[in-house]
Parts: C-alpha cells; sequence; structure tokens
C-alpha cells in the first residue's frame, strides 16, 4: 500500500529517499515522512497530504548518511501529521516506517500503557517502536530487539527500523508486505517495491515473509525471527526501467489509457504462433500432456483484475470449452476453498502484492493446487510465489484507476484460452482466425481512442448526473462493472454495473429521465436480447448512451449518443468496448475537476487485507 525506502551509506540520503518515494508514492498518498540522522540526532519531518508537501518543510540543503522514508495510506488513524510515518518511540531511540497491519496491536499498546509508556499517534505501528525501544532499554542489541518485537507481533509488515543510537545500522522485517535490499558498493538500500532503488543498484536480495535483514554500509544480514542466519541469493534486476514521466499528458491515467495499443500488443508480442494458430506462452511451465489433466480453471483476483477474471472464465469455458470461473479472491478465503487436483488457479494482480489474493495464492498452493500468476510487476511476490504465469507486460501503471493493465491482463486471458482451446477443440483454422484478430486488436484500439474527443463531449453532456448505470451481457457484462467502477473510482459518482439480463429483475427501478445508462451492443449472440433491453430502459425514460459496433437502425432510434467502435468477434470485443468507458469516467472527473491520478481514499497496490 504505502511506500518504503531507506538507505546507509557515503552519499547524502535526502535526495535518494525522496525521489524513491516519488516513485512509490501513487501506492499511497495521504502523508509522508522523513526521519534521518544528522550529528548524531534523530530529525524527522512529517507532513499531511502528498510528498510535495513534506518536500515543501524540509530544510534546503538537508544532509544525512543515514535515513528512511515513508508515505501512508492510513488504516489505523485519521490522516493527520502525528500518525504519519516514521513513527518514533516515546523515549525517541526506535523510528519506524511500517506497510501492513498490525492485528494485534491494541492489546501491545495497553500494556505498554500500563508499563508507563506514552503513545502520540492512533497508529498500529507506533507500538511497535515503542515495544523495540523497550527491549534496547533492556540492553539488547538493536537486531535481537526487532526480532523479539516481531514475536510478539501478529500481522503484516514491511517494516524498517532506525536507531538514534545506532546510526550505523538499519533493520528491515517482512511479513505479508514486500521488502527488498539493494546491494550497492559502499552503500545499502531498502525499499518497498525495487522500482525505488533500482536507479542505484540493479542487485538486490528479496526479503521472505519471516525474515529480518540488518544492513550496514558494507553488507547485510539475513536471519529468521529465530535467529538462525538465512542465506538469501542476490539477484540482478534484469528488467529496464521504463519511462514513468506523463509524455506531455495532463496526466497518468489519459496517458496510459492511449497506451494500450500498445500494451496490449506488448502482451501478445512473441507469444502467438500463426502457423499453429496457437500461443505460446512458456512461462506457464505446463508440458502438453499436463492440459489432459486440467478439468477447471479458477481465476481469483479483487477489483478491476477480477473484471479481467471474469471475462477470462468466459472465455475460457466459450473458446476452450474448460470449465471455469473467477472468484473475488477476499471471498474465496472467507469459505475455506476446496482445492482439487484438476483445477488450474489463476491469481490476477497488476502488482502482484495484493494482499487479498496472495493470501489466497499461499491458501490454495498450501492445499497442493497449482497456481498461475497474470501479473504486471516482474519479480512482485506472487510472480516469485506462484508456479508459473504470464507477465502481462503493460509497463508500469502509475494511475490508480487500472486501465492499460485490464486491457493487458483480458489479453493475457485471450492467449492463454487460444492456448487452452488449441489443446482441446478449436481447429487450426479456427485457430489462425483468432491470432489474425488478435492482431489487429491494437489498430482498433487507436481507432476508438480517436474518438476520445466525441467521448469527452458527451461526458460534458451528462457530468452533473447524480448516479450512473452500466448494462452488458456476456463478456461485456464485466466491461459494464469495469466501467461503473472506473466511474466510481475517480469521479466520485454512484454507479452500478450489471448484466443487462437482470436489471428487470429490480434495478429497473432505478432508471428515470435523470439515469444515464450506458449500454454496450456488439455484434454476437447476445445482440439481440441486448437491444431489447435497451428497449425496456426507454420505455421508462432512461437516457440511453450505447457503446456499439452495429449500424442498426433498432439502436440509433432510441439511444440519446452512440459510440462507434470496430467490429471484432464477441470474446474480443471487451478490449475495445472497455477503452469508451474509461474515457468517458475520466473525463467526468476531469469535468469535475478531480484528481484523477490520485482520487480520494484509494492507493494503487493494496497491501492490506
Ligand atoms: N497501518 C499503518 C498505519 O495506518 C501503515 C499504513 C500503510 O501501510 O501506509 O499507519
Amino acid at each position: 500500500m504505502c511506500g518504503i525506502v531507506g538507505y546507509i551509506g557515503p552519499k547524502n540520503a535526502v535526495p535518494i529517499i525522496m525521489e524513491g518515494l516519488k516513485r512509490l508514492e501513487y501506492r499511497g498518498y495521504d502523508s509522508a515522512g522523513i526521519g534521518c540522522m544528522i550529528k548524531g540526532k534523530l530529525k524527522v519531518w512529517k507532513k499531511e497530504g502528498q510528498l510535495a508537501n513534506l518536500e515543501g518543510i524540509l530544510p534546503e540543503g538537508l544532509a544525512s548518511n543515514i535515513g528512511i522514508g515513508h508515505t501512508r495510506w492510513a488504516t489505523h488513524g485519521g490522516v493527520t501529521e502525528a500518525n504519519a510515518h516514521p513513527q518514533v518511540g516515546s523515549r525517541g531511540k526506535v523510528s519506524v516506517v511500517h506497510n501492513g497491519i498490525i492485528d494485534n496491536y491494541s492489546a501491545l499498546k495497553k500494556k505498554l500503557i500500563g508499563e508507563g509508556v506514552a503513545f502520540t499517534s492512533e497508529t498500529d505501528t507506533e507500538a511497535l517502536a515503542n515495544l523495540a525501544e523497550k527491549f534496547l532499554g533492556a540492553g539488547m542489541a538493536p537486531d535481537r530487539a526487532v526480532r523479539e518485537t516481531l514475536k510478539l507481533v501478529s500481522g503484516t509488515y514491511g517494516i524498517v527500523f532506525l536507531f538514534t543510537e545506532h546510526p550505523d545500522l538499519i533493520i528491515g522485517a517482512r511479513n505479508g508486505s514486500p521488502l527488498v535490499v539493494g546491494v550497492g558498493d559502499g552503500e545499502m538500500f531498502v525499499a518497498s517495491d525495487a522500482n525505488a532503488i533500482v536507479r542505484h543498484t540493479r542487485q538486490v536480495v528479496y526479503l521472505d515473509d519471516g525474515e529480518t535483514v540488518v544492513l550496514t554500509r558494507d553488507g547485510f544480514r539475513t536471519r529468521d525471527l529465530r535467529d538462525a542466519v538465512v542465506d538469501k541469493q542476490v539477484e540482478e534486476i534484469d528488467w529496464v526501467v521504463e519511462e514513468t514521466g506523463k509524455n506531455g499528458y495532463e496526466n497518468y491515467m489519459l496517458k496510459e489509457i492511449f497506451e494500450q495499443p500498445e500494451a496490449v500488443g506488448r502482451t501478445f508480442g512473441g507469444r502467438l504462433v500463426p502457423e499453429f494458430g496457437t500461443a505460446k506462452l512458456g512461462g506457464l511451465n505446463l508440458e502438453r500432456r499436463d492440459f489432459f489433466d486440467i478439468r477447471r480453471v479458477e481465476i481469483v483476483a479483487m477489483g478491476t483484475a477480477y473484471h479481467a477474471g471474469m471475462i477470462g472464465s468466459f472465455l475460457l469455458e466459450s473458446i476452450a470449452r474448460v470449465p471455469a470461473r473467477a472468484e473475488i479472491a477476499s471471498e474465496l478465503r472467507c469459505r475455506n476453498p476446496i482445492v482439487e487436483k484438476e483445477t488450474l488457479y489463476f491469481v490476477v494482480s497488476q502488482s502482484g502484492e495484493t494482499a487479498d489474493t496472495l493470501l489466497t495464492l499461499r491458501e490454495i498452493r498450501n492445499k497442493g493446487g497449482r497456481v498461475m500468476g497474470v501479473v504486471n510487476m516482474v519479480g512482485s511476490t506472487m510472480a516469485r510465489e506462484s508456479d508459473g504465469g504470464v507477465y502481462i507486460h503493460a509497463g508500469p501503471e502509475m494511475a490508480v484507476a487500472s486501465t492499460k493493465a485490464f486491457t493487458c491482463q483480458l489479453m493475457s486471458f485471450n492467449l492463454i484460452a487460444l492456448l487452452f482451446a488449441r489443446m482441446r477443440d478449436l481447429s487450426l483454422a479456427e485457430g489462425r482466425a483468432l491470432v489474425r484478430e488478435i492482431q489487429e486488436i491494437p489498430d482498433k484500439m487507436r481507432r476508438v481512442l480517436d474518438q476520445a474527443e466525441e467521448i469527452a463531449r458527451i461526458a460534458r453532456k451528462y457530468k452533473n448526473a447524480q448516479s450512473f448505470l452500466y448494462l452488458g451481457r456476456g463478456p461485456n457484462y464485466p466491461v459494464a462493472l469495469e466501467g461503473a467502477l472506473k466511474l466510481k473510482e475517480i469521479a466520485y459518482i454512484f454507479s452500478e454495473g450489471m448484466s443487462a439480463g437482470d436489471v428487470k429483475h429490480g434495478p429497473i427501478a432505478l432508471v428515470s429521465e435523470e439515469t444515464p445508462v450506458v449500454m454496450i451492443a456488439v455484434k454476437g449472440d447476445n445482440l439481440d436480447k441486448t437491444i431489447s433491453g435497451m428497449m425496456e430502459i426507454n420505455a421508462r425514460k432512461g437516457r440511453i448512451i450505447v457503446v456499439t459496433n452495429v449500424d442498426d437502425e433498432r439502436i440509433t432510434r432510441i439511444a440519446e449518443d452512440v459510440i462507434r467502435i470496430p467490429e471484432t468477434r464477441e470474446s474480443l470485443s471487451p478490449l475495445l468496448t472497455v477503452i469508451p468507458l474509461q474515457l468517458l469516467a475520466y473525463y467526468i472527473a476531469v469535468e469535475l475537476q478531480r484528481d484523477v491520478d490520485r482520487p480520494r481514499n484509494l492507493a494503487k497496490s493494496v497491501t492490506v487485507e
């Protein structure tokens, strides 16, 4: 959720930390702070709001050789300066930046208060600073104090400690929230994401759960909580640091919407085999024979990734004829999932760190299930912990509301479905035809994007509506959910996505002249029924905005606004139909002067349950 960066070495830690935090800020951005040692004293600056606010209060020429920084996404305690991190122990000897949730913090806090410790924040994190301080006070060395502290803790953390009286070391630990160590030459880094430090070093060590690491200028030492040394592999980051500027666009979200043709091109690039009308997905680590044994597919994800998973299950069933279903990860865990040998599981997450999905992955694997990741972030926890997978290659997605990661997830499922289909019923000729249509998608996406101006006009027209409905059928039902989610996320307008078939079973009561209804009507098996649904909405005076690839007089007669998209087969249509919905949400949010890239209350990668 939040971002963590720490540095120890000969250089000035402050700009290194601030620049690293900037790269992570989209993860959490309600407040930020930095703590560093200056002439033997701990100095801490914290500020509510975006990182720029913190930058504004840092003294000019601030320099230190050791420090830690944090951008917060509040879980415990409001967004205040006091609750921002670093959290410092009451005696000023230990400061902590933390990502995650300490489940038993209130018991720990109560006990410490009973022992006379004063608390100044409402966070769960502060208890850890005070606990570590208590153990230091009892004569323990810093690493032991951290281990003893963490032994008492239940919950999740990626956490970094700085000790006022030991300005030659930093200690990190991980349980459930990612932490990576950057190994430099006479300097060491630690961060919640390699992106924050890759400019300084490509040698990294990913901590695993239950591990702690002591960093000094010259090296690092990892141990488990029982104090046993853990030998860790230093890995070389082999991915390129991609451009994360706005490239002339007003904000990241618009840039990322417009990047989709290239992004989905990267997803299928080098993976299509036109000759055999199939896809090649080496990362799945599946032998051809393995496909005989797969009887079912289950896709697990949250939010936008779940919508992609729903479409994925549709594709697997309709194209590959494999029984498939998608599940909200957190709900699956509530049900003590039944894990089956013949089921292949997929987890979908842009960041590869989504806590709900990651915990489900572990639950399934612990029960012997085979789990594949569909993730964007190379080297993320899910990528490392799954049995195989498909990198979606969307490139860095900085806007909180996901757009290009969604279409790249969809493209990945199209490839997976194609591969499965060719291992089963799909003929060579049909496979080849599908490959050709996939290759045409980027160009067709560009043609949808060409209509941005027209969609902006529609957005201006409806921007004051209090609520919206989104309706679709078949593979475009999840697209309706996704369109409504985009509008909620960035415009803060109440919107509901639903199945165009289900709407008459209740929700149609909401339809009136005040309710814009966005409908998706594409060529294919579901067109006539969708048009009937449109008639029903029209009969109740709903104002219809339709996204369509058919020229049908029944549609033009009743729809108030028509957004035309190129024709493609129904199974591929979500890759095109979602773009007008992304743009509509975007332009309405801009009209309402929302912070599109950093919508209120949200964070990019949700690493808490
Ligand atoms: N639970 C901590 C807090 O609310 C950390 C939140 C975060 O991950 O940013 O302060």
